[in-house]
């Protein structure tokens, strides 16, 4: 295994974007439901609502947060409607698969997602049986990623030493905290990096990959070069 992550004995996986690519549309249907609920929540048209939901996502680090704390909005009924969606475009890549099986140790998600939409998206790609544990949004008390609290309570949860961790995400901002908890940290490219070789990452993330399989077939010696 590659030197970096030689010492990682748990394996931390965002799950929306990060285990499956952003243009397969999921992210899409999920913000489409988002708006739709923020409008008929706060009785505006859809304009005005894209840019509530990019407004709270940016300052909350999520949507829910911002809708919380300033709409009083029940986080079991945001979560209820946004996850209503056809997740038949997810299936299973098998190559995927192997390269996350092959890993040492555990793997566990760890998603701002609610754990019906993780178990679902998870069953449709064919991992069902593949981590060890889900970390999802009702185990933070709807106070997720990129909180300090969350990852804290995540870590106390699932018996996880950040020391002996990696995180894969694809929003840099999650990564903060668990470069500062000593993780290590791999950025899975957000559509935003078209060259994955030019971005220059923020000093809190140790990898940029564009490539989830390719990359842990590399740091597992399987590959003859990183990408
Ligand atoms: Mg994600």
């Amino acid at each position: 295994m590659r030197e970096a992550f030689a010492h990682v004995d748990s394996w931390v996986f965002d799950l929306d974007d990060t285990l499956y690519p952003r243009s397969v549309g999921i992210h899409r249907r999920l913000k489409e439901r988002v708006v739709l609920f923020i409008a008929d929540h706060m009785k505006i048209d859809l304009v005005a609502a894209e840019a509530v939901h990019l407004d709270y996502y940016e300052r909350y680090g999520a949507t829910l947060q911002g809708l919380v704390e300033l709409h009083g909005v029940a986080p079991r009924a945001f979560l209820d409607f946004i996850h209503d969606i056809d997740l038949s475009a997810l299936v299973p890549d098998e190559e995927l698969i192997a390269a996350l099986r092959a890993l040492p140790g555990r793997r566990v998600i760890f998603t701002n997602a609610s754990r019906g939409h993780a178990a679902a998206a998870l069953n449709a790609m064919g991992m069902a049986d593949l981590f060890d544990a889900i970390g999802s949004i009702e185990d933070s008390d709807f106070v997720g990623k990129p909180h300090l609290s969350a990852f804290s309570g995540f870590f106390s949860t699932h018996g996880i030493d950040p020391r002996t961790s990696a995180m894969f995400d694809d929003r840099v901002g999650n990564l903060l905290v668990p470069h500062e908890q000593s993780m290590k940290t791999v950025l899975v490219a957000e559509p935003a990096i078209r060259d994955v070789d030019a971005f220059e990452a923020p000093d809190h993330v140790d990898a940029v990959i564009s490539n989830l399989t390719a990359f842990l077939r590399d740091i597992m010696g399987r590959n003859e070069r990183l990408r």
